[in-house]
């Protein structure tokens, strides 16, 4: 198999450099990090890393920008909704370079980086849409006649965002979309492997001329720098995307900092998927391997633990493994390409490891894949890899491994022992059920303890859905109207109307 090494596009702005108040800056640290192409292990682009004090001037130019700024202080819901409109208009007239950036720089395949920059416009046309719709209750006084309440919803403020690096552009549409149109300020830390979108959104916004300088910031790097925005005391609310390890570490350092702050945290998953006996079982093979491999496993709500009712897995079992090796991999910007390969070497390591503990497994056995693709290809890749006969409770079943590796359970016979099984998880973030039997929906959906439940599909979301997890899983919603709300605080107003 060859791999080619697609060429990045000249970029209008330099790639190097963090967005700060309006302005393209350089971090003070003086260090660069360097920026890969997965599918073939090359540098790509050496982006700064951002320092404790490029930080700090970030969050202060979106402290103004929210307190003395016309954003926030001068401008109607409907500008909002007006700049927020153009910028999606931006986005699309730009969506072909930005979709070539996106799969260079993640390895995914063009076809799906497609539906994602769908999902992204979509998101700045939708939250756009409440920008100019936020409302607030009259509440009559129970005991007084003379006292009219009501309430007033207001943005929350600077709202320091980290993202994960497996949707860099949709991740940062889920979150900036709905906070724009709240009327709050935004610093945003895109995953440190693929900045590259975001900061061609930060020029993007730019070009709009529709955003005040300090509404919306970019600051560059890892941990530190992560780190450093979640203890700024100027930051009203910490949006998270990432690992269960890490955002319990954001969690503890936002009740540590000065002034207590709002968070949001969307973590990691083991997602079930339940397949019946009555179903298709073709095509509910097809949708679990889609369910489980698609950006190569890096997939949050990943199908990743599957439970086949004992009456059909033997027949269900080989139609996997027919599915799993009919996908095709190659260049992620061939538009044949079905899977493309992991992020970085560190997530080819782990995945790798994982598939050594999934054979020291007893029972289970490896149905297919279980090896890197191809020996002396560059990049990251990992063949499309099952296991079959998996105790529930082995360390293949239980831990997220962000990797296109799917355990099949050993037969389960009722509904209620998966149901039963499911409800001890640490996890609780989607959850799949194939079958035509409405009592059997209607006992999973009752039953599951997550936020995402998918009947005889998988991975389907729109942008209007909330989504978001239970349990390590996370807490907070993105997507919907209940990502808006959580964006903006309420106040109460108690007023003598005979004073
Ligand atoms: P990660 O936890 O390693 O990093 C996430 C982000 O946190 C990165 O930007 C990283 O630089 C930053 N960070 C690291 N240490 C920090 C610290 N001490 N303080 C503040 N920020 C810090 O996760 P990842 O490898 O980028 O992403 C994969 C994980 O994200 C998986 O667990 C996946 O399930 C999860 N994820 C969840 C959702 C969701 O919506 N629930 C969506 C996508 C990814």
């Amino acid at each position: 198999m060859t791999i080619t090494a697609t060429a990045l596009p000249q970029l209008p702005f330099d790639r190097s450099l963090a967005y700060i108040n309006g302005r393209w800056v350089g971090g003070s640290t003086g260090q660069t990090r360097d920026v890969e192409n997965p599918a073939v292990g090359a540098v790509i682009a050496a982006v700064c890393e951002s320092s404790a004090g490029d930080v700090d001037a970030a969050v202060q130019a979106a402290h103004v920008a929210f307190h003395e700024g016309p954003w926030v202080n001068e401008y109607s819901g409907a500008q909002r909704r007006d700049a927020l409109l153009a910028l999606a208009t931006e986005i699309e007239q730009h969506r072909k370079e930005l979709e070539l950036i996106e799969s260079i720089n993640t390895g995914k395949p063009i076809v799906d980086v497609r539906v994602e920059l769908d999902d992204t416009v979509d998101l700045f046309r939708h939250f756009a849409g409440y920008a100019d719709k936020v409302e607030g209750r009259h509440i009559a006084a129970q005991t007084n006649a003379r006292l009219e309440g009501y309430t007033v919803k207001v943005p929350v403020g600077v709202v320091g965002f980290i993202n994960a690096f497996n949707y860099p552009l949709c991740l940062l549409a889920w979150k900036v979309a709905p906070a724009l149109a709240a009327g709050c300020t935004v610093v945003f830390k895109p995953g440190p492997q693929t900045p590259l979108t975001t900061q061609y959104f930060a020029h993007l916004l730019h070009e709009t001329e529709k955003f005040p300088k300090g509404v919306f910031n970019v600051v560059l790097g890892g941990a530190d720098v992560g780190q450093a925005l979640v203890d700024h005391d100027l930051i009203d609310k910490i949006g998270f995307t990432g690992s269960v390890a890490t955002g319990k570490h954001v969690i503890r350092s936002t009740a540590s900092t000065a002034s207590v702050r709002a968070t949001s945290v969307e973590l990691g998953g083991k997602s079930p998927g339940v397949v019946m006996p009555d179903v298709d079982l073709d095509r509910a093979a097809q949708l679990v391997v889609s369910g489980c491999m698609s950006n190569a496993g890096m997939n949050c709500n990943a199908l990743t633990r599957l439970w086949v009712h004992r009456s059909v897995y033997d027949a269900f079992v080989p139609r996997l493994k027919a599915a799993a090796e009919a996908l095709v991999m190659g260049t992620p910007q061939d538009e044949r390409t079905q899977m493309g390969p992991l992020i970085d070497r560190r997530q080819y390591e782990r995945v790798l490891e994982y598939i050594r503990i999934g054979r020291e497994e007893d029972r289970a056995h490896v149905l297919t894949g279980g090896q890197p693709l191809e020996q002396g290809i560059p990049g990251y890749w990992v063949q499309p890899t099952i296991f079959s006969n998996v105790a529930p409770t082995a360390r293949i079943a239980t831990e997220e491994i962000f990797g296109p590796v799917l355990s099949v359970l050993e037969p389960f016979d009722s509904l209620e022992e998966v149901i039963r099984a499911e409800r001890k998880s640490e996890f609780g973030l989607a959850a799949g059920i194939f079958t035509r039997s409405h009592s059997d929906i209607a006992r999973f959906t009752r039953g599951m303890r997550c936020g995402t439940i998918w009947v005889n599909n998988y991975n389907a979301l729109y942008s209007y859905l909330p989504f978001g997890g239970f349990r390590n899983s996370g807490f907070g919603r993105e997507l919907g109207y209940e990502s808006f709300d959580g964006y903006l605080a309420t106040k109460a107003i108690i007023d003598d109307v005979s004073f």
